[in-house]
C-alpha cells in the first residue's frame, strides 16, 4: 500500500510575523541606537598614562591647563611636570596629582585599570558585582575591587545624592534586604493576612478570637527572629524599607528626572517625614503616593497630596500614581536579587543611591555615565568610609532615616578560620 498524502504546508501554521513583533519603546529605541555606546574597555586600556591623567583632570576640574590645588584650593595654570605626571602649586608650592585628596588618594591601581573598572561598572544596568570586576580585570584581590566600587558609591552618596527636588514628587517604600530564604523555610516573619481564603476565615472570627490569632501570629514571627516596629509591624531583623522620592519629568513617556532615596526600618510616618524634610521643597510641590498611612501626615504639608489605592487601580484620577517609584524599586530589586545577591543592611543606603544614579542616567552611554560618577568621586575629598577598610577600619554606623544606627564592623574576624560559625551566622 502506498501513501500518497499531500505534504502539509508548513507555512499555514506559522504565526504571522506581526503578531510576535513588539512595538519598540522609548527605552529600547535608545538602547538600539548609536547614542547608547561611546567608548570601550579596549579604548581605555590602550590609553597612555598622560592620556589618563588628562582625562581625569578634565573630569575633575573641567580642564587640564587650569587646575585646582587640593592643598590651598588655588585654581591656576600650576607647574606641570611631564616626568612625574604631577603639578606643583604656584601658590603654596606643594605637589599634587590628579587623584590627590580624592577617594582614590594613595591608589596603587594603574589609572588604565581604574578607568576600565569604571567603564564596566557603568555598563551594568542594575549593578556590577565586585567579584566579576576582579575576574575581568585581574585585580589583586576581592577587597581591591570591593573598595573601588564602594568608593564610587561613596562619591554618589556624598556628591550626587544632595539637594532638594520640587514639582510632582512620587514617594513610595519597598521591602529590601533580609533574606527571603529564611521566610520560606517555614518561618513566617511578616505578620499579615495575604491569602484570600485566610482573609475570609479571618473576617468570620469574633473580634476577640481575631486578636488572639493576631497575637499568636505575631508571637511566632518574633520567635522566628522578627523585630517589632511602630504600629506592631514585625519584620525579619535584616529587613529594611527602601524609600524613593522621584520628581516626574512632566513629559509623556519620559518618566522621572531626579531621584532621592532613603532607608528606614519600617514604613512609618517619621521616616517619611525625615525624608521629605531632607529632600523636598514642600511649598511648591505636589506629593503622589499610594494609600499607605505613613504618608498621610506629611502629605498635608504639600500643595496637594494625591493618593492612589493600589487594591483598586494603578493610576488614580488626575494622575495619582507611583509608577516611577515602582520603576526604581524594580531596578533595586534586580540589583539586590540578581547582581549583589546579599546586600548587608548596613550598606543598603550606598546601594540604593547607586540605583538612583543608574535610574537618573539611564539614557546616557556607559562612558558618560562613568565620567559622571567619577566626577563626584573626584570632588568630595578623601574617603570617609573606606580608608583603611582592608586594615579592619569599617564604618561603624548604618545610614538610616530618621536617625543613623550604630552597627558593629561585620565579616569574619581577622586571623580566624572562616568557618560558618565564625562568621556570625548559624551553620546550615
Ligand atoms: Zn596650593
Amino acid at each position: 500500500m502506498s501513501t500518497t498524502t499531500k505534504p502539509v504546508e508548513a507555512k499555514k501554521f506559522l504565526p504571522k510575523r506581526s503578531s510576535i513583533h513588539r512595538p519598540s519603546s522609548d527605552a529600547s529605541r535608545f538602547h538600539m541606537s548609536k547614542d547608547a555606546v561611546d567608548r570601550s574597555v579596549e579604548d581605555v586600556a590602550r590609553m597612555t598614562d598622560l592620556q589618563c591623567v588628562k582625562h581625569l583632570a578634565n573630569v575633575r576640574w573641567g580642564s587640564f591647563k587650569v587646575v585646582g590645588c587640593p592643598h590651598c584650593n588655588a585654581f591656576d595654570e600650576h607647574y606641570w611636570s611631564a616626568k612625574e605626571l604631577r603639578w606643583k602649586c604656584r601658590g603654596c608650592g606643594k605637589r599634587f596629582s590628579v587623584t590627590s585628596n580624592t577617594v582614590f588618594a594613595y591608589r596603587r591601581l594603574p589609572l588604565q585599570k581604574l578607568l576600565a573598572a569604571l567603564h564596566l561598572w557603568a555598563s551594568g544596568a542594575a549593578g556590577q558585582p565586585a567579584l566579576e570586576l576582579r575576574r575581568m580585570l585581574n585585580l589583586g584581590g576581592y577587597n581591591t575591587a570591593f573598595t573601588l566600587v564602594s568608593k564610587l558609591r561613596e562619591g554618589l552618596l556624598r556628591g550626587f545624592h544632595t539637594g532638594l527636588v520640587s514639582g510632582v514628587v512620587e514617594m513610595d517604600g519597598a521591602h529590601a534586604s533580609g533574606r527571603r530564604a529564611s521566610e520560606k523555610r517555614g518561618r513566617p516573619q511578616v505578620f499579615r493576612v495575604n491569602d484570600p481564603d485566610e482573609a475570609q476565615k479571618d473576617a468570620l472570627l469574633t473580634s476577640s478570637a481575631r486578636s488572639k490569632k493576631r497575637r499568636e501570629e505575631k508571637a511566632a514571627a518574633i520567635a522566628a527572629g522578627g523585630v517589632v516596629h511602630e504600629h506592631g509591624v514585625v519584620h525579619p531583623a535584616a529587613r529594611r524599607i527602601a524609600f524613593t522620592l522621584r520628581r516626574r519629568s512632566g513629559a509623556k513617556g519620559k518618566g522621572a528626572l531626579v531621584t532621592r532615596v532613603g532607608v528606614g526600618l519600617a514604613e512609618t510616618p517619621d521616616v517619611a517625614q525625615a525624608l521629605v524634610d531632607a529632600y523636598v521643597a514642600k511649598p511648591e510641590s505636589i506629593l503622589s503616593t499610594d494609600a499607605g498611612t505613613a504618608f498621610t501626615k506629611v502629605g498635608k504639608e504639600f500643595q496637594l497630596h494625591m493618593t492612589v489605592n493600589h487594591s483598586e487601580t494603578l493610576v488614580g484620577p488626575n494622575g495619582a500614581h507611583v509608577n516611577n517609584s515602582e520603576g526604581f524599586s524594580a531596578r533595586q530589586d534586580r540589583s539586590e536579587k540578581g547582581i549583589y545577591l546579599n546586600i548587608e543592611p548596613k550598606y543598603l543606603m550606598d546601594y540604593v543611591v547607586e540605583t538612583a544614579f543608574r535610574e537618573d542616567h539611564r539614557r546616557l552611554p556607559p562612558g558618560r555615565q562613568a565620567d559622571r560618577a567619577l566626577h563626584f568621586a573626584l570632588n568630595i575629598g578623601r574617603s570617609h568610609y573606606w580608608t583603611n577598610f582592608t586594615h579592619g577600619k569599617h564604618r561603624d554606623y548604618e545610614i538610616l532615616r530618621p536617625a543613623n544606627k550604630p552597627a558593629a564592623p561585620s565579616g569574619p574576624k581577622k586571623g580566624k578560620s572562616p568557618v560558618a560559625a565564625e562568621n556570625g551566622r548559624p551553620p546550615r
